[in-house]
């Protein structure tokens, strides 16, 4: 089976992984911030923190900008359920709002109806590695003060125009799950240009220790290791590597379902690099789980990014949620993710056309 993703790792990160062990410091130390100067640089903001997961850099960024409990946070549905939770940690509010049916991401338009005196910030995704529409979104926020925070767990190297996913928002969180652009094992990372912030994820991810003793505020420990950070920093130089392979095979995939009838490459928006996280097609006429069943049984990997709205999971639903973005509704029984990742060979991306070509004639 070609597997719908895949971590690379390398003889690399295994020497790096053995020095750090070798060396004594395994747990936080001079790596992670080695990774984390690396990080910012490679985004181009003043500031990155590094934490245990995508998960946990949500939940410290939300706190740091100023979130608190009952304030309302604005995002969308159509996520990993992180997305959604983060808010739920710390006694916030998310309100869901439609995502425009081409980007799959967060639709700016819906946003202004969703801001009442409780709302307090923006969580856009970069979906799939495609950027939300940041300028309209932060254009937005400074009209209701609010503060924006990125979900770029699935966008690192993404670009709009010449600006790097992570650093137009107040905040963004990456996710260095094995799954994701680049890994560190589990990991996350948290960007901003914002001093004060910074320093508050940073004392929240270790214990709300401002020093040794000293616990000034309820902190955590959401601390990454300097064994993953090893792994992150030769991950990093080759993540611009692993995105121009992703962004080819997206482009062989495209030529060849753009002659298929009923699949609905993904549209990529105008002065963006989409980094193509998952290559996500629409499957029309109601056969995505047809398409889906082919495609398995001829060894090729699929997932389903997302087939339940976070509002329709059982935790939101005994919240009381009961949203009905229709956008979304949609995109959950039409998405099927389909392989992409950068150790695709080329007979495999001849495979995956292929049975693509096939099942226009078997599924539809
Ligand atoms: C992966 C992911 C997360 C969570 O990251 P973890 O590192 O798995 O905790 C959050 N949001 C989105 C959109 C993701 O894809």
């Amino acid at each position: 089976m070609i597997p719908v993703a895949k971590p690379l790792i390398g003889e690399e990160e295994i020497k790096e992984v053995e020095k750090v062990l070798k060396s004594g410091f395994i747990a936080q130390g001079p790596k992670v911030a080695e990774f984390e100067e690396a990080f910012a640089s490679y985004v181009g903001v003043k500031h990155a923190i590094a934490v245990s997961s995508g998960t946990t850099a949500l939940h410290l960024s939300l706190i740091s900008a100023g979130v608190k409990k009952d304030d309302e946070v604005i995002t969308t549905p159509f996520s990993f359920a992180a997305t959604g939770n983060c808010a739920l940690y710390i006694g916030a509010k998310p309100v869901f709002v439609d995502i425009n049916p081409k980007t799959f991401n967060l639709d700016p338009e819906l946003i202004e109806g969703a801001i009442n005196k409780k709302t307090k910030a923006i969580l856009p995704v970069h979906l799939y590695g495609q950027p939300a529409q940041m300028e309209r979104i932060n254009e937005i926020a400074r009209e209701h003060d609010l503060v924006v925070i990125e979900d770029a767990a699935q966008a690192h190297g993404a670009m709009i125009k010449d600006k790097m996913v992570g650093s137009m928002g107040d905040m963004a969180c990456f996710s260095f799950y094995p799954t994701k652009n680049m890994t560190t094992s589990e990991g996350g990372m948290i960007t901003t240009n914002n001093s004060q912030m910074a320093d508050m994820a940073r004392t929240l991810r270790a214990h709300g220790e401002k020093e040794r003793y000293q616990h000034v505020v309820l902190g955590y420990n959401f601390r990454m290791t300097d064994i993953s950070a090893s792994i992150g920093l030769v991950q990093l130089k080759k993540l611009d590597g692993f995105n121009k392979k992703r962004i080819e095979n997206a482009e062989y995939l495209t030529e060849h379902i753009n002659e298929i009838s009923g699949i609905e490459p993904p549209y990529i928006s105008p002065e963006v690099k989409h980094v193509f996280h998952q290559y996500t097609v629409r499957v029309k006429q109601g056969k995505r789980d047809n398409l889906m069943e082919y495609l398995n049984q001829e060894g090729v990997g699929t997932g389903i990014h997302y087939p339940i709205p976070i509002y329709k999971q059982k935790l939101y639903q005994d919240m009381g949620y009961d949203d009905n973005c229709p956008e979304t509704e949609k995109a959950a029984s039409e998405v099927l993710s389909i392989p992409v990742h950068p150790d695709l060979s080329i007979e495999e991306l001849e495979k995956i056309a292929i049975s693509l070509e096939a099942a226009s004639d078997k599924v539809f």
